[in-house]
């Protein structure tokens, strides 16, 4: 296609441009380039198209008609896109002429000449690619949003303080240089300034030649032009007049715009139905459109396309508004493509220069001939909206790199962006693109810059544009012209979304408060806030609620709009005070404004009610007739809450100290300012109460929102100060009056008696209870009005003591994680708590690392200092009602623990502040004591009245707190001061007529002595002990005592001391009851920890009493040899197990019913040297020898619980049907796939799909025809062995010729002359019963079917090996584990491994009895000659090529089948022994072969011993046998060195598999870790120690032996370098190295692009931990196709590297996941840490990270296990959730 796209262009073009386009086109496509002549000539003709341009009069016209004439020849030439090709051409005859003209010269010289005189920028400016790692200083930031590139930020001073790390989202750029975003080190060394301030101001005009100037000046303005000009071009088939050709063809698209409505799904659908294309095509074209914003599908002429853009807009318009598709002209796209690149070209050539790029500027924002508006900057902005996503971001690219370079500009930028802004947002509202790609996303970049914002608020009115063009959104009302969001439709909701992000707006502007105030900075601040007071009034009162009585309501109303807004408000609003508190004329005008405000909104807040008139205690006070439970109320009361943060902001100023009556506080009416906040609690006291039950979730929710930590700072915080402020300004008498009347309660207290008559009214026990929990509520409001006095404004403290507050409160509830505690304190809008700075001062932070367990949790808690628990206070406001209950457990349990008694009385609290001081006295007014009076005679008659402890405890803790004030006032007193808080005195007066009471203190006496109140009595005592202090105090500084109660305390003191005493001593037993009792569980607690592992089978094993061969005593004293003719005898054991199911007890026996073990199979690639090795055709695939790359494995793992065979069969069926069942049901997956065998064990749920049948060892129950007398050697065995081979192979020929007769076969037979005692006929009976028959077959077939991945068939000849293979795969992956973990071979291992390796061995050396004997035979036969030489087979193996191991197995349980048909009594063991020993050699030979033995000089100091003079020798004749293509050794130190590290690996496979195999106890030497144990480990397997005698003494046979396999072809090529080989020992395969700093890991993945969709950088790269492959995961551009069905990356990539499994880390999500198969998956705590010792998945903290070598072994460990299916079925089981995920798609 590029040929004839070129030729064409050839022929119609006769320009000699085409001469040189041809010869460079051809040079850039590698072709030869003879072109030295024709460089020449193409500056020529740049030369002469700069010499037209530079005489041209109207150098527009030249320009255009030139660019007219070319650009439709360059562009869209065909049905897709050519960019290489286009850009070149583009390049040398567009942009080429306008570089030259630029320069003046050629600017390959031109260029560097500009760059030199430039004087570069200091800022950085670069703009972040998404999923750039990006940097902000916690300490330094002026804000959040000031961050660092990477490079930039580790070259500054921030990386040694608190930072923050983040990815970005795209766009945005470094701010690495402006000295307005930092508090410090606003330069990283690279841009470090090193020049002075002043050059920092001068014109970078000054370093360009005029001319270069005017020039650049004239190109920029026309391509500038022509770029705005094509880009918002919006006709489909005609150009500007000026660009218009004279030929044009009739050549059109079909483009399709991105939107974000439809999903990649309908768009694949649509397209494949409307162009005809495949499902690639579609998601090529569909990918494009996602990226790109547009892309053309068809190409044709016009009816051509508007045929598919008719079929596509049909098919998407049924639910939605359809697909946006354009049939444009070929040319308006070709222009439009080229417009792009002209963008792009200006960005790169105005980075030569800083006077270019000022040059670009001027051009960009000089006013166009319509005027206002007409710029080339405002056409962009004001037509973003209409550009597609390639052009918008091309072009916000082009801004940031000129406008928001130069300082200058970018003040001239921002005006403009200012007077736009009200525009772009309503074209954003109708937009459907998304935030990051509209040009109000640019909004950040100056409203952050201090200076800036600052100068927008004051010129250009910032604040209230912003404001208003926020209600200009919000255009719903209701009535009282209040936000009304009930009955949202879909799209109104949509546009609401967008409108929260001018609050955000909002915020930046706000964000960096103003150190110096004009008179114009106040006045336009204060228009804004008139703004935003407008917009807190339409939230006064939206979302009232009425109590719902009778019925439930029908429908839960809409809520979450409003507490959006309001949560998204919540900083501005705080910020609004905080900026109104900097200057104090401004704080007064807010308040008044504010003030005025609320009065508008309230002022007819009596509604024409009568009045009543309440009163008690000869108090009375007016107030209005309203019931909460009965009207309407609202949560949301935005302005109050203003007014009481601006009213706290004022008792802190300077003026409120020294000039109260300049306050507006005259205007002030209490009643009026509680009224709406009070009810706001009331409602909460009620829906607490249970009252609002009818009226649904909606109003818990607002109630939780209420409370919770994001909203309560300007909602719940708010209405406790409004109220404080209230009671502070009247009389609080009348406060307590008018809350008793809200609070419903006015009633109970002022009817005497109310409380008795009620409690014997049985029938409204409901009743009852809800004003019992009234008074509660009401008490607690008393205490919180009272208490809170740390935000500082209201007591005199600071912010530092208020943060000291909440900390302590959180931590007394328990220790917690840096996490969880920042999750429990508000964050201002930096993101900051504050935390960090007082931490220190009130907690410990305690690390429980490095962890007991590895790798489990380690991470550090922060515990409560002990010297702050007395500033615990039980009431603190904070507390949820959960919280509250668990801190006091906490709290009385640490007084218990430190012996102290458990009352916890209020603690000492900061003063108030003097306008909110005369608040105490609410504690001594009379209609408190009343109060407090009446419920204590509630609790004296305990049985008459309804009452609660609560209510009693909220009391005492009144009671307490009001001592402690008194208290604190005597010690504060100034001289002669009198102290006017005389509660104390007040208590101890009895009550007043009529019905005379006992005093507030007898009744206190009264009450530490009832029985029913054991609990309280501890702070009933800690009062009267404090009121005896107060009096003591008052004594001491008055002379009059009261003598008369002297008495009665010194009485009640020494009853108590007694009491006290007595109670101590039940205190210190019950104490140390509790201390044995906890030590129990603790020690309890630990065990089980410490024993996990073997803690999930204690249950099977205390049943299942395996007999531990290796305990027995019988054989410990002699030397154990694991196999052959000396093998030590083992006395037969008794094995009884039980089954996990029916619990009944059985002896494993041959002929007795099955026994088996829940079992897993998998594929595995832990161990494989090769992960690009694929089986091409399983059904063909011949397994029967391993090669040593271990490339693909079948592992089996047990649990170990045991079940009948009948047992585990019944309950597998019952699941089945179940699962059957339940699919039909609900189409749900569960965390195991019934089709495919798997099942959960009964026990412990481990994943299991099939069983191993438990066995006695099967060499036992055949070798009963020993005969030790006269065994052959080695030489003689290998001759008879042979010879049986090939009497077998006759036969075998013999029954594959079908027409000979039974009598001629065997008249062939004896012909044959058959072995001594060999009887091929002989046909062994099977000694195993029916039922173990059928398990031998069973776990067969599984092994064979997962293995090899094929249909299970059990009679597949492959079925045996399958089974021998995965025993010697097991085995050996076990024996790595063992290995890495420096354990010993023979040492503990748990329990499940044991009873799997047991079982798992010998079921592959029983396996064969259900097997076809031929085929087994057959096997053996094959096996034995890739070490025998055997003319029957022509192409084995080579050596080299053979993994020693799994041949190993294969022939030593192979070999019973040929045995058992040899009578002339050599013994089964021989016959181990000899193989044992011939495969050994065989595995020296491979060692010597591949091993590098490179001769560093170091030799020997010794003299040679034994065993290298004897390696030596060997080696020196296989170079013989080889042609000495082996390298020459001197000597054989180094040589016996490798043989005998090489070998280790075998020799402790091999010692495993005979253990097993025979039941030989191990030696117990090998039972402990240590050296090498390779002597133990050679006496055990019966081999010399000197393993080089094995082919002396067999040096007749050997020889011949070494000498083939010497010969076989492939070791020529392995020795002549043609081919690689496996060298032992192979290394163990490890997770790949993660870097310290997970930052690094980030910037890795951020510069990763999809390998398939070019260039384009992927979304969610995603890390292959087995390989280190990226992957571009979740993402259609790289699904693949596995079986049959598309895959995510990661899925398909488990097939080629894991074989199915997987282990990866999500980079940007900072989360690992693990994969098994298409359907199973979880996610796993990565490996990275931050300073606390916690994880942050998906990187919501953002601290910095590095990574825990521990957590990352544990990953390790779990793979080397195969225990990653497994962990992903536990995680599945745990959390439901994860099964519906589609995992196959990651
Ligand atoms: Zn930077
Ligand atoms: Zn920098
Ligand atoms: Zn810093
Ligand atoms: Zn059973
Ligand atoms: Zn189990
Ligand atoms: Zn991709
Ligand atoms: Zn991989």
């Amino acid at each position: 296609m590029i040929s004839v796209c070129f030729f064409h262009y050839f022929f119609f073009n006769p320009l000699v441009w085409a001469v040189f386009i041809s010869a460079s086109y051809y040079n850039h496509q590698g072709f030869s380039a003879p072109n030295g002549l024709r460089l020449s000539k193409r500056f020529e003709k740049e030369k002469a198209v700069l010499q037209k341009w530079l005489q041209s009069t109207d150098l527009t016209r030249e320009v255009y008609q030139h660019l007219a004439h070319y650009v439709p020849k360059i562009y869209c030439r065909g049905p897709n896109p050519f960019p290489q090709r286009e850009d070149m051409l583009a390049q040398l005859v567009l942009l080429g002429p306008m570089e030259w003209y630029i320069c003046g010269e050629d600017p390959a010289f031109g260029f560097p000449k500009l760059e030199q005189a430039n004087k570069p920028s200091h800022l950085c400016g670069r703009v972040f690619k998404v999923g750039e790692p990006t940097y902000s200083c916690r300490d330094c930031a002026v804000d959040p949003t000031c961050v660092l590139c990477m490079e930039c930020f580790l070259g500054s001073i921030h990386r040694d303080h608190r930072y923050r790390m983040t990815t970005s989202g795209g766009g945005g750029f470094c701010d690495c240089g402006d000295t307005e975003a930092w508090k410090e080190g606003p330069y990283c060394e690279k841009h470090k300034l090193n020049t002075s301030e002043i050059e920092e101001e001068e014109d970078p005009l000054i370093h360009l030649p005029e001319d270069v100037i005017t020039r650049t000046y004239n190109i920029f303005a026309i391509m500038f032009h022509y770029a705005v000009e094509i880009l918002t071009w919006e006709k489909e088939s005609e150009l500007p007049a000026d660009l218009e050709m004279v030929e044009k063809t009739d050549t059109y698209y079909c483009m399709l715009f991105n939107d974000e409505v439809h999903t990649y799904e309908q768009v694949i659908y649509t397209l494949q139905k409307a162009v005809n294309c495949t499902q690639k095509e579609a998601i090529g074209f569909a990918t494009t459109v996602d990226r790109d914003g547009r892309r053309s599908v068809r190409y044709g002429d016009f009816a051509y396309c508007e045929q598919a853009k008719s079929v596509i807009v049909r098919n998407t318009s049924r639910q939605t508004k359809p697909l946006k598709v354009q049939v444009m002209h070929s040319s308006i796209v070709a222009h439009q493509n080229f417009g792009l690149k002209l963008l792009s070209w200006l960005g790169s050539i105005i980075g030569y220069s800083d006077g270019l790029r000022r040059i670009l500027c001027q051009v960009g924002l000089q006013e166009g001939p319509d005027g206002e508006n007409s710029s080339l900057v405002d056409r962009l902005m004001l037509n973003d909206s209409k550009l597609w996503k390639g052009a918008r971001s091309m072009y916000h690219q082009l801004f940031m790199s000129s406008l928001l370079m130069d300082l200058k500009y970018k003040k001239l930028f921002a005006v403009r962006f200012a007077k736009n802004y009200q525009q772009m947002q309503r074209d954003f509202m109708e937009d459907d693109h998304e935030r990051a790609v509209s040009v109000t996303a640019l909004s950040v970049q100056f409203f952050t810059a201090p200076t800036l914002a600052r100068m927008l608020i004051t010129e250009e009115n910032l604040l209230t544009i912003i404001i208003k063009t926020f209600m200009d959104h919000l255009r719903h009302r209701d009535a009282q012209g209040r936000f009304q969001f009930e009955r949202y439709t879909a799209l109104q909701a949509f546009k609401f979304r967008r409108v929260q992000s001018l609050i955000l707006d909002l915020k930046y502007v706000l964000i960096s408060k103003p150190t110096e105030w004009s008179d114009d900075l106040r006045q336009k601040f204060l228009e804004g806030f008139d703004a935003f007071l407008e917009l807190l009034k339409c939230m006064q009162g939206m979302d009232p609620v009425t109590r719902q009585v009778g019925q439930h309501i029908e429908m839960e109303p809409e809520w979450e709009a409003a507490f959006t807004l309001q949560m998204k408000l919540t900083h501005v609003i705080s910020m609004m005070q905080d900026w109104c508190a900097l200057d104090e004329k401004v704080l007064i005008e807010a308040y008044k404004k504010c003030l005025a405000v609320l009065m508008q909104c309230h002022g007819g807040f009596t509604d024409g009610e009568q009045p009543v008139t309440l009163s008690i205690c000869g108090h009375s006070v007016e107030t209005i007739r309203y019931c909460v439970s009965q009207e309407k109320v609202s949560i949301h009361l935005p302005i109050s809450r203003l007014l009481a943060g601006l009213h706290v902001l004022l008792s802190k100023s300077e003026v409120a100290y020294k000039f109260p009556e300049l306050l507006p506080l005259s205007e002030l009416s209490p009643p009026m300012l509680i009224e709406h906040p009070l009810r706001c609690l009331v409602l909460c006291a009620q829906v607490h109460a249970g009252m609002w039950r009818r009226n649904g979730f909606s109003l818990v929710n607002q109630i939780y929102y209420y409370h919770n930590v994001k909203c309560r700072r300007e909602m719940f915080d708010k209405d406790i100060i409004m109220l404080q402020t209230g009671v502070s300004m009247m009389d609080p008498n009348h406060f307590l009056m008018i809350m008793l009347s809200r609070f419903e309660l006015y009633q109970i207290f002022s009817t005497p008696d109310y409380g008795k008559r009620l409690s014997s009214e049985i029938t409204h026990k409901d009743v009852v209870q809800q004003n019992n929990t009234l008074i509660e509520e009401m008490l607690y409001l008393i205490i919180m009005l009272v208490g809170e006095r740390f935000s500082p404004g209201v007591g005199q403290v600071n912010a530092t003591d208020e943060i000291k507050r909440e900390i302590i409160h959180q931590l007394s509830i328990k220790p917690m994680a840096h996490s969880e505690l920042v999750k429990s304190l508000p964050e201002d809008e930096n993101k900051e708590t504050g935390m960090e700075s007082v931490i220190e001062a009130v907690a410990h932070f305690k690390t429980v690392f490095p962890p007991r367990k590895p790798g489990l949790t380690g991470r550090g808690m922060y515990e409560l200092k002990p010297e702050c628990a007395k500033e615990f206070s039980l009431y603190f406001y904070h507390f949820s009602r959960a919280e509250q209950s668990k801190a006091e457990e906490a709290q009385r349990k640490l007084k218990r623990q430190n012996r102290e008694d458990t009352a916890l009385p209020p603690p000492a609290l900061p003063p108030f502040c003097p306008l909110f001081a005369s608040l105490v006295n609410i504690l001594q007014s009379d209609v408190m004591l009343y109060i407090i009076r009446t419920i204590l005679h509630w609790a004296v008659e305990h049985n008459g009245y309804a009452w609660s402890e609560s209510m009693l405890q909220r009391v005492l803790h009144l009671i307490g707190m009001a001592l402690q004030e008194e208290k604190q006032h005597l010690e504060n007193v100034m001289e002669e001061h009198v102290v006017t808080f005389t509660f104390a005195q007040k208590i101890s007066k009895p009550g007043e007529a009529p019905n005379t009471s006992p005093s507030i203190l007898a009744m206190l006496e009264t009450l530490q002595n009832a029985p029913y109140l054991e609990v309280h009595k501890d702070m009933i005592r800690w009062i009267l002990k404090t009121f005896n202090a107060i009096k003591k105090m008052r004594e001491s500084s008055s002379a009059s005592s009261v003598a008369e109660t002297e008495g009665t305390i010194t009485e009640e003191s020494s009853r108590d001391k007694d009491k006290a005493e007595r109670k101590r001593k039940a205190e210190i037993a019950r104490l140390r009851r509790e201390k044995v009792m906890a030590q129990m569980s603790e020690m309890q607690r630990n065990f089980i920890d410490e024993n996990k592992d073997l803690f999930q089978q204690t249950v099977a094993e205390e049943a299942s009493n395996f007999a531990v061969l290796d305990n027995s005593p019988m054989v410990s004293d002699t030397t154990l040899t694991a196999l052959g003719p000396a093998q030590t005898q083992v006395p037969k054991q008794r094995q009884f197990v039980t089954c996990i199911l029916c619990q009944e007890e059985q002896e494993v026996k041959v002929e007795s019913k099955a026994m088996v073990l829940a079992a897993f199979v998998q594929r595995s690639t832990v161990l494989s040297k090769n992960r690009n090795k694929v089986i091409q055709d399983p059904e063909k695939y011949d397994p029967l020898f391993m090669h040593p790359d271990l490339s693909c494995g079948t592992h089996t793992g047990s649990c170990g619980h045991v079940m009948h065979a009948h047992c585990w069969q019944r309950y597998f069926d019952s699941v089945q049907a179940k699962e059957q069942r339940r699919q039909q049901r609900l189409r749900l997956h569960t965390s195991y796939d019934v089709e495919n065998g798997e099942f959960l064990c009964p026990l412990c749920e481990c994943l299991s799909n099939t069983v191993i049948p438990l066995l006695l060892p099967p060499r036992n129950i055949f070798n009963n025809r020993l005969n030790f007398s006269d065994q052959p050697n080695l030489t003689q065995w290998i001759r008879t062995i042979s010879q049986q081979i090939k009497a077998l192979q006759v036969l075998r020929k013999e029954e594959s010729i079908p027409n000979i007769a039974s009598s001629k076969n065997s008249e062939n037979m004896d012909e044959l002359q058959l072995p001594e005692g060999f009887r091929p006929d002989f046909h062994p009976k099977n000694p195993y019963s029916d039922s173990i028959k059928e398990m031998l077959t069973t776990f067969g077939t599984a092994t064979y079917k997962v293995g090899l991945k094929v249909h299970p068939n059990e009679e597949d000849p492959r079925v045996p090996i399958m089974c021998w293979g995965s025993c010697a795969y097991t085995i050996q992956s076990i024996e790595r584990i063992l290995s890495d973990e420096d354990k010993p071979l023979f040492g503990p291992l748990p329990c499940r491994l044991d009873d799997c390796l047991r079982s798992l061995t010998r079921f592959a050396a029983a396996h064969w009895t259900v097997a076809l004997l031929s085929v087994v035979q057959g096997h053996f036969c094959k096996l034995f000659a890739s070490l025998v030489p055997n003319d029957n087979y022509g192409d084995l193996p080579c050596i080299l090529d053979i993994d020693m191991f799994h041949l190993l197995v294969g022939l030593v349980l192979a070999f019973p089948a040929l045995q058992c048909q040899d009578f002339s009594g050599i013994s089964l063991g021989t016959g181990d022994l000899h193989i044992f020993h011939l495969v050994t050699m065989a595995h020296i030979i491979q060692i010597l072969l591949t091993s590098c033995t490179e001769e560093n000089g170091m030799d020997q100091e010794t003299p040679a011993g034994e065993e290298e003079l004897a390696v030596l020798a060997l080696y020196k004749t296989l170079r013989q046998y080889t042609g000495s293509a082996l390298k020459e050794i001197p000597s054989g130190w180094h040589l016996w060195r490798s043989v005998r590290a090489g070998i280790m690996p075998f020799l402790k496979c091999s010692a495993l598999f005979f253990h097993y195999l025979n039941g030989v106890p191990s030696p117990p030497e090998i039972q402990v870790s240590g050296t090498s144990h390779f002597e133990h480990l050679c006496n055990y397997l019966s081999l010399p120690n000197n393993l080089i005698c094995l082919f002396q003494e067999n040096s007749e046979i050997t020889k011949l032996l070494v000498e083939s396999w010497c010969q076989h072809i492939e070791v020529k090529r392995y020795l002549e370098g043609e081919r690689d080989a496996i060298s032992y020992p192979r290394e163990s395969n490890k997770l790949i190295d993660l870097p310290e700093d997970y930052s690094s890991l980030i910037n890795q993945a951020s510069n990763f692009s999809c390998p398939k969709s070019g260039g384009d950088k992927s979304r969610i790269p995603t890390l292959c931990l087995v390989c280190g492959t990226l992957l571009c995961s979740q993402s259609y551009c790289c699904q693949a196709e596995v079986e049959g069905e598309d895959v995510g990356a990661c899925t398909a990539h488990t097939y080629s590297c894991g074989s199915g499994v997987g282990i990866f880390l999500r980079v940007r999500e900072c989360q690992v996941l693990f994969l098994a198969g298409k359907t199973k998956g979880c996610f796993y705590s990565p490996p990275y840490l931050d300073d606390y010792g916690e994880t942050d998945q998906l990187l919501r903290r953002g601290n910095p990270l590095h990574l825990c070598k521990e957590r990352f072994k544990k990953i390790q460990k779990l793979w080397h296990q195969h225990s990653i299916t497994e962990e992903i079925g536990h995680a599945q089981e745990a959390n439901q959730t994860l099964v519906g995920i589609d995992w196959q798609h990651l």
